[in-house]
């Protein structure tokens, strides 16, 4: 008789019971050691390994209770998140851990093994660089974002695919994480960094023309079914090695702006950069890993606009939107709101209650105020001038700028 018929969160002994149950052919009969290796808020992950052969997977495991904070997530996160990462395989194959099994009953997923990627945050703060990184993610992007769009795919499917994936305790957490507590004082869970508490007041407590932007784009967040997003495309969720990229934990899809997804991935490679700036004592070290990092924002922005635009040209299907125009009208106002997001990212690691090591880990209190400061500055700029930001070399020049400023 199964043990695993009604929902329970999983011990080690539990997950590997479980995977000899559900993918008996997988290991045989050798034997298999199991442990946690999670190292996010929300969910359990196990590795399960074959001590003879080495072979392993992942078993990916929602209880209802957040991980780390134990407040209540709904389980049907799992099932989207497996969906998604079937969908992402298929549409950018390659790109997503590879998904072995799934079952709704015990908010599992079994899926590839990439550990032999690492954690894209922590090789940036060793300031490792990644050459392919900008190509291999933008093909991720604009192939899974312009081909869940209304004018590729039928207007019926794409509407069934908005109640697939309608993600309310997810989205839920990014409108208030995100969208709004970082612009109040008493927002839960801030903190700001002692040495920048007047700056943060001031520049945005204090910055009412702030908040109305931010007001308006978290409007867009809310009701702009664009396409399918990740949702959460920060470093971290981002596995890398040379020459390869695989994309992880997209359990905060859903449908909304693309440019959410764009953003992330500019705001996380600015971190990187200022923690070179303020941690690398090897002077030709940080100067390689600037440079890449300024290359790959750079790179993200134009290949992507590249990338979407040839993407939505070979599959657009819609009569109206296949006008002369409409595709660069379309992906050009993705990167408008991009730019905006790349802002709102910025300010809610710097003020909000999910920090960066990028930042937090710098040790020397003076440099890590400036950092704080020159993304902030960034920020503002990004979201309050979110339309002059087309190409990846503004990115660049107001990094430079904010930089500049400070010294
Ligand atoms: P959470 O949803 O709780 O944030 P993640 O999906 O980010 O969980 O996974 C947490 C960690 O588990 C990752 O940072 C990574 O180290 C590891 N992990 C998750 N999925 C895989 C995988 N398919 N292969 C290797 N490691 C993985
Ligand atoms: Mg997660």
């Amino acid at each position: 008789m199964s043990r695993f018929t009604e929902h329970f969160r999983m011990s080690e002994s539990d997950v590997i019971e479980y995977v000899r149950e559900k993918m008996p052919d997988f290991f045989g009969d050798e034997e298999l050691t199991c442990h946690e290796i999670g190292d996010g808020n929300i969910n359990f992950v196990f590795r399960v390994k074959g001590a003879e052969t080495g072979k392993s997977l992942i078993v990916k495991h929602a209880d209802h209770a957040a991980r780390l904070t134990g407040q209540e997530v709904s389980l049907d996160r799992n099932r989207i998140e497996t969906n998604i990462l079937l969908l992402e395989g298929k549409l950018a194959p390659g790109t997503v851990p590879v998904v072995y099994y799934h079952d709704l009953v015990m908010s599992c997923v079994i899926m590839e093994d990439v550990g032999d990627h690492e954690n894209m945050r922590y090789a940036m703060m060793r300031h490792e660089t990644f050459p392919t990184f900008a190509d291999d993610i933008t093909t991720f992007m604009a192939k899974t974002l312009i081909n869940t769009s209304d004018n590729i795919i039928d207007p019926k499917e794409k509407k069934r695919l908005v109640q697939e994936y309608t993600n309310p305790d997810l989205c839920e957490i990014t409108e208030q994480l995100v969208y709004t507590y970082p612009y109040f004082e008493d927002g839960m869970g801030n903190s700001v960094f002692g040495p920048v508490h007047d700056f943060i007041e001031k520049e945005l407590f204090q910055d009412k023309e702030m908040h109305l932007e931010v007001a308006k784009l978290k409007e867009e967040f809310k009701s702009y079914a664009q396409c399918l997003l990740h949702g959460d495309l920060h470093s971290g969720s981002i596995f890398v090695k040379q020459g390869s990229t695989k994309v992880l934990d997209p359990e905060f899809a859903f449908y909304g702006p693309a440019g959410y997804d764009v953003g992330n991935v500019v705001a996380h490679l600015i971190f990187a950069w200022v923690n070179a700036e303020y941690t690398e004592k090897d002077p030709a070290k940080k100067e390689k890993f600037q440079k890449w990092a300024e290359e790959a924002m750079v790179d993200t922005i134009d290949l992507f606009r590249e990338k979407a635009l040839a993407e939505f040209k070979a599959n657009v299907t819609d009569r109206m939107a296949k006008t002369e125009g409409f595709a660069e009208w379309y992906v050009d106002g993705i990167l408008v709101n991009t730019a905006a997001t790349v802002g709102i990212e910025l300010i809610r690691r710097i003020v909000g209650v999910a920090k960066v090591k990028d930042l937090t880990t710098i040790e020397d209190q003076e440099g890590r105020a400036k950092a704080e400061k020159i993304c902030v500055t960034i920020a503002k700029d990004c979201v309050k001038h979110r339309t002059e930001y087309g190409k990846g070399m503004c990115y660049v020049a107001a990094l430079k700028k904010a930089y500049e400023a400070l010294k």
